[in-house]
C-alpha cells in the first residue's frame, strides 16, 4: 500500500511513517515544517519505500500527484499548539481550513480514503464529562483567539463527513487527546515536553492557573496503532472517533510527577493563565475521551500507562532514546 502523510515531519505524522515503513509499505510525507522538523523524518531518508516533499498542502499541483500515487491519504497537516494558535489566529484558521478543503477536493477526484485528524479541542466548554462523539460541542466566543482552533477543527470534521455523505468520499475522523511521546516539542505549548524541559534544566516548572485543570495524555505508540486500525477498517467510514488515554492527572500532579521522575530540584511555580497565554484566556478545565465507540470497533485500549509515557519523553530529551 501506498500511504501519504500530510503533515508527515511532525510529532505523530513521523511515528505514524514508521509504523507504515515497520508494515512494509510505502511512505510519502508531504510538510512544509512550519510546526513539523526534518530531524523527525532524518532517519527515514534514504530508505527505498520512502519519499518526502518539502511543501505545503495549499500547493495544489504538489499535493494532486501525490494524492494521485497514494492509496490512502492521512491528513495530519495542521496548525497546532495552543501557544501558536493564540499568538497566529489567522495562520491557524487558514492553514486548517484550507488545508483540508484542498486535501479532501483532491482526494474526492479519484475517491481514495481520507482520515481526517481532529482534536479533543472541539468539545471546547462543555462538561458533559467524559466526552462522547455524539455530544455537543460547547465553543467559547470568538473573541478568544483559543477557540479558533476548534472552529477551524469543526468545520474540517464537517467537510471530511460532508464528502462522505454527499459524494461518497471514503472519510474518517478522529479527535486526538493529548498525546505525548518522543519528538514532540514544547515550542508551541504542549506542557509534557516543557515540564520536562523545565525540569532536566533545574529550571521552575510553570503551572498555569491554579493547577487543578486535568488532561488525560495518550502515548503516540498507542494512538499510531489506533489510526492503522480504523484506516483498514471499512465501518470506520463516515465516523468520528475519540482517540486518547482516559487516565486523568491534575496538572500540578503532573509536575509533580516529572519533578519526581526527573529527580529534578526544580520548583514549581504558578503562572496566571493571563500571563502564560493572553488576556481572559480560558481553559478547559478537564477533557477525558469516552473510548467506548472505538473500543468496540477495533478493541482500541491505551497500553501505556503516563508514567511509561514520561520516561520515554525523558529518556528522548537526555538523549537516551533518540527516536
Ligand atoms: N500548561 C501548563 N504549563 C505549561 C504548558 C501548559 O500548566 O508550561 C497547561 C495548560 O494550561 C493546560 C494543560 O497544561 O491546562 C495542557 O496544555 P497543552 O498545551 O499541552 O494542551 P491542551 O490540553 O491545552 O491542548
Amino acid at each position: 500500500m501506498r500511504v501519504l502523510i500530510t503533515g508527515g515531519a511532525g510529532f505523530i505524522g513521523s511515528h505514524l511513517a514508521d509504523a507504515y515503513l515497520q508494515r512494509g509499505d510505502k511512505v510519502c510525507v508531504i510538510d512544509d515544517l512550519s510546526t513539523g522538523c526534518i530531524e523527525n523524518i532524518q532517519h527515514l531518508k534514504g530508505k527505498p519505500n520512502f519519499e518526502y516533499t518539502i511543501d505545503t498542502v495549499h500547493n495544489q499541483p504538489v499535493t494532486a500527484e501525490l494524492v494521485d500515487q497514494a492509496d490512502v491519504v492521512f491528513h495530519l497537516a495542521a496548525a497546532v499548539g495552543v501557544k501558536l494558535i493564540v499568538e497566529s489566529p489567522v495562520r491557524t484558521i487558514e492553514t486548517n481550513v484550507r488545508g483540508t478543503e484542498v486535501v479532501l477536493s483532491l482526494a474526492n477526484k479519484k475517491k481514495k480514503k481520507v482520515l481526517v485528524a481532529s482534536t479533543s479541542e472541539v468539545y471546547g466548554l462543555s462538561s458533559d464529562i467524559p466526552f462522547r462523539e455524539d455530544g455537543n460541542l460547547v465553543m467559547g466566543a470568538t473573541t478568544k483567539g483559543r477557540w479558533s482552533y476548534a472552529c477551524s477543527k469543526a468545520i474540517d470534521e464537517f467537510l471530511a463527513l460532508a464528502y462522505w455523505r454527499e459524494k461518497k468520499l471514503p472519510t474518517v475522523v478522529v479527535r486526538l487527546f493529548n498525546t505525548v511521546g518522543p519528538r514532540q516539542t514544547g515550542q508551541y505549548g504542549m506542557v509534557i515536553p516543557t515540564f520536562v524541559k523545565q525540569a532536566l534544566a533545574g529550571r521552575p516548572i510553570t503551572v498555569y492557573g491554579d493547577g487543578k485543570q486535568s488532561r488525560c495524555f495518550g502515548y503516540v505508540g498507542d494512538v499510531v496503532g489506533a489510526l492503522i486500525n480504523l484506516m483498514d477498517h471499512k465501518d470506520a467510514v463516515g465516523n468520528v472517533f475519540n482517540i486518547g488515554s482516559n487516565q486523568e492527572i491534575t496538572i500540578l500532579q503532573l509536575a509533580e510527577r516529572v519533578k519526581e521522575l526527573t529527580q529534578s530540584d526544580s520548583e514549581i511555580v504558578f503562572v496566571p493563565y493571563d500571563e502564560a497565554y493572553e488576556e481572559g484566556f480560558e481553559d478547559m478545565p478537564r477533557r477525558i475521551p469516552d473510548i467506548s465507540k472505538i473500543h468496540g470497533l477495533v478493541g482500541f485500549e491505551p497500553k501505556m500507562n503516563l508514567d511509561g509515557i514520561l520516561q520515554t519523553v525523558i529518556d528522548f530529551q537526555s538523549g537516551r532514546n533518540l527516536r
